[in-house]
């Protein structure tokens, strides 16, 4: 193994081509073998579903390097049993839990080398996807799916420690109330792409929605999750049928109890109640923490913790989150999937 000489310190959250991606085929009502294969390329029909109604669903998730040099994942049959509820709201095939966890393995195992030395921050962003696929003009699924794996190294998300940012409250929803929120579909990242423009365009890092039936409480942060620390220390984020269940969510629900002895809450988050968090942040696999500098909501702009600086609450998620990831602080069970 040589690991590659990339720039880990500065790498951004970009694609990188690696050696090797997963793939496996859908036909006659099974999936093939999967394989890894050089060519990053698909040859797939003009008249795919994925292509024109949108038929695909996708994952995320990270391979991580510790320090004795071994590779972890982080609960990878969460990923696996996301991406199988997402394939029943379109009517996909689902993958089971050990082809997909398997996939994973040999995807990171093959590009061992594009995953960074111990210590650098950065990681092996796995990118999961299943696509309907074949000749298919009239809106019905398709009959033949692909689901591949490809994987990019990326960066430490904050360069040179975690920097808080802000967002503003979007007028637009990422989701209908009883639409496809919840499942990881790329229908709702295309919609989501204009009022991100907006309000990057106004310097803000991404928008916040609000729940799309009353335009009150807080929903998502982009393509992340919402977190507040109240001003008595209670861990609280947004519970709503039309918000995408973040893994990274979940498991701070469980640090913030277990860990740290916080009450952990999932309810209502008012927009016109942000006074009562001292800090708020957004998480994912992506983002991991970010803190959250300020909210601009209308002509109101509420800054938490502060705009330039971490709150203490946050700061220990994040470490304890980090530390299990990569292996330097005991995980609860169940949590780190070795890659061997
Ligand atoms: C993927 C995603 C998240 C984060 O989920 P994780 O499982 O924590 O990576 C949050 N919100 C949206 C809209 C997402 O697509």
């Amino acid at each position: 193994m040589t690991i590659k000489n990339l720039d880990w310190q500065n790498l951004g959250f970009g694609y990188i081509k690696t050696d090797y991606r997963y793939i496996a085929y859908w036909k006659d009502g099974k999936w093939s073998k999967g394989e890894l294969t050089q060519d990053n390329v698909l040859h797939i029909s003009e008249a795919s579903s994925s292509l024109h109604y949108g038929q695909q669903c996708f994952e995320g998730l990270k391979a991580y390097r510790c320090k004795d040099g071994s590779i972890n994942l982080f609960r990878p049959e969460q990923n696996a049993e996301r991406l199988q509820k997402s394939c029943q709201r379109l009517l996909m095939p689902e993958v089971p839990t050990e082809m997909f966890i398997d996939a994973c393995k040999q995807l990171v195992k093959a590009n061992q080398d594009w995953l960074a030395p111990y210590g650098t921050g950065a990681t092996l962003y796995l990118r999961p996807f299943v696509i309907g696929v074949g000749d298919n003009l009239g809106l019905s699924p398709a009959t033949e799916y692909i689901f591949s794996i490809f994987c990019s190294p990326v960066g430490a998300y904050f360069k040179g420690g975690m920097k808080p940012t802000n967002f503003i409250v979007s007028e637009y929803d990422r989701a209908a109330p009883h639409g496809t929120g919840a499942a990881k579909v790329g229908g709702n990242y295309a919609a989501s792409l204009y009022p991100g423009k907006l309000a990057k365009q106004r310097n803000f890092s991404d928008c916040i929605y609000l729940d799309p039936t009353t335009h009150t409480k807080i929903e998502e942060v982009g393509a992340a999750n919402f977190f507040g620390i109240t001003k008595d220390n209670k861990f609280v984020t947004p519970l709503s049928p039309s918000i995408l269940p973040s893994i990274t969510k979940y498991s701070l629900l469980y640090l913030a109890k277990k860990r740290l002895g916080l009450e952990a809450i999932e309810g209502d988050i008012y927009i016109n109640e942000l006074d009562q968090f001292k800090e708020a942040g957004a998480c994912g696999t992506a983002a991991v923490i970010t803190p959250i500098g300020g909210i601009q909501y209308g002509d109101n702009f509420h800054v938490f913790y502060s705009e330039t600086e971490v709150g203490e609450i946050t700061q220990k998620l994040y470490n304890e989150l980090t530390g299990i990831q990569f292996g330097d602080i005991e995980a609860p069970e169940g949590w780190i999937v070795k890659v061997e």
